[in-house]
């Protein structure tokens, strides 16, 4: 056996299943993908899903370790799989150490048997939700082209009343972005959901992409909402990640920190990549069984490629006053020229900016709460004060850089 030498945390995305799925989102990046591997059957193995546990515990010098699986569709492998995971955990994991299992589903074969199994093995689950049935099913479609919001929702229902913890991961794209405090009150009152991801949809070709600026206005807007009602009830990784940055000089979201690398991808047959946003020729690092895992995580070619993040960067973006929050975001957006002529600036920039402009009033009060060891929902206290003591052609509390009487916080 081959001991690999013990490094940092960092994050193996398995996709047990390949490009596999049993839907057909109109813009699941992930589904091309299946032609990296023709004529394969695109299921792991029990010898590469050990090999991936085993050498995942070795590896690790934390004191907590995820093991994280995704898609294609990861639960089309069935429960039996996972029952076998979990074995192989108990088999390799070390003393004290705690693991964190997660799985990103789109939530259609999800039923109590499964619900029994995540719960029991505290599974953090991510459900691909993108708002009301309406929004939802104008991209998220089956291969028969029929919506699957109902399915989806049954399967969040069902995990809440099974006590399953859930992430809502909502795909922010050119139809729901239009509409932010209604995607926001749809998953905060009618789903209950407490955990909020929004990706953006960003490709190159065709009108499902987010724009920019709406995005920004996207993120302001549930901003807005969230932090005069729901901070510390909600949370909304975007704005956890932007305060992490402000507190600890550092994002918690690989998106926004100076370098890549941590996060790498498993395929089914043990290839590893760089990143699962690259799961391309190009950035195959090498297979799991011939080269041990720690050795590809540490490898000349993943260092290079984390490094590029920030050594890639346009000036445009070095000399943005958001650098510590944005750093550029991530790489495979950056396809923009800079407003200065050079090329590799962020599709998300205007959004971004816009976003991170308005945050910063209320992100130095949540800083200044948190230095002072008190909670920062205690900023919902102190908004009503600061608007009611506002005057009418005073700035706007809200930081906008309107007249108050213009903007009223909104
Ligand atoms: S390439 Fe993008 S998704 Fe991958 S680690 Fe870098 S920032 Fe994160
Ligand atoms: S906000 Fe725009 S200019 Fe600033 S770091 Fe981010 S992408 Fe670059």
């Amino acid at each position: 056996m081959n001991q690999a030498a013990s490094i940092p945390a960092f994050h193996v995305m398995a996709k047990p299943t390949g490009a596999i799925c049993n839907l057909n989102c109109a813009y699941c990046f992930f589904l091309s993908k299946e032609s990296l591997y023709p004529g394969s059957n695109s299921r792991m193995s029990g010898e590469v899903m050990e090999s991936y546990i085993r050498q995942t515990l070795e590896a690790h010098a934390s004191p907590e370790v995820t093991i994280a699986w995704q898609g294609g569709e990861p639960t089309l492998m069935g429960l039996d799989f996972y029952r076998r995971v979990t074995q192989s955990i108990e088999r390799y994991r070390k003393p004290g150490v705690t693991i964190q299992n997660t799985i990103q589903t789109n939530g259609v074969l999800l039923d109590e048997e499964w619900c029994e199994f995540l719960r029991e093995n505290d599974f953090l689950v991510g459900i691909s939700l993108d708002g009301p049935p309406e929004m939802h099913d104008f991209y998220r479609r089956d291969k028969g082209g029929r919506g699957t919001f109902d399915k989806v929702e049954r399967a969040a229902r069902l995990m809440q009343r099974e006590h399953v913890e859930f992430n809502i991961l909502c795909a922010v794209n050119a139809v729901n972005s239009q509409h932010p405090p209604a995607v926001y009150r749809f998953f905060r009152d009618e789903i209950g959901a407490r955990f909020l991801q929004f990706i953006p949809i960003v490709e190159r070709t065709g009108d499902r992409s987010v724009e920019p600026e709406r995005y920004g206005r996207f993120l302001i807007q549930i901003f807005d909402e969230w932090v005069r009602r729901d901070v510390g009830s909600v949370f909304v990784q975007t704005f956890d990640a932007t305060l992490a940055a402000w507190v600890c000089g550092q994002s918690s979201l690989c998106l926004f920190r100076p370098s890549c690398g941590e996060f790498v991808a498993l395929e089914h047959n043990g290839d590893l990549y760089s990143c699962d946003h690259f799961v391309e020729p190009a950035h195959l690092l090498g297979n799991i069984l011939r080269t041990p895992l720690a050795d590809l995580v540490n490898s000349e070619q993943q260092r290079a490629f984390g490094e590029a993040k920030h050594t890639t960067l346009p000036r445009y973006c070095r000399e943005c006053r958001f650098l510590f929050e944005c750093h550029g975001e991530c790489p495979k957006n950056r396809f923009l020229v800079s407003p200065d002529g050079e090329a590799g600036l962020n599709y998300l920039c205007a959004g971004l900016q816009a976003y991170f402009a308005h945050v910063e009033p209320y992100m130095r009060t949540m800083t200044g709460l948190l230095e002072q060891a008190r909670p920062a929902s205690e900023i919902m206290e102190m908004l009503p004060v600061r608007f009611a003591n506002a005057k009418r052609n005073d700035p706007c509390p809200c930081g906008s850089g309107r007249k108050f009487k213009k903007c009223h916080g909104s």
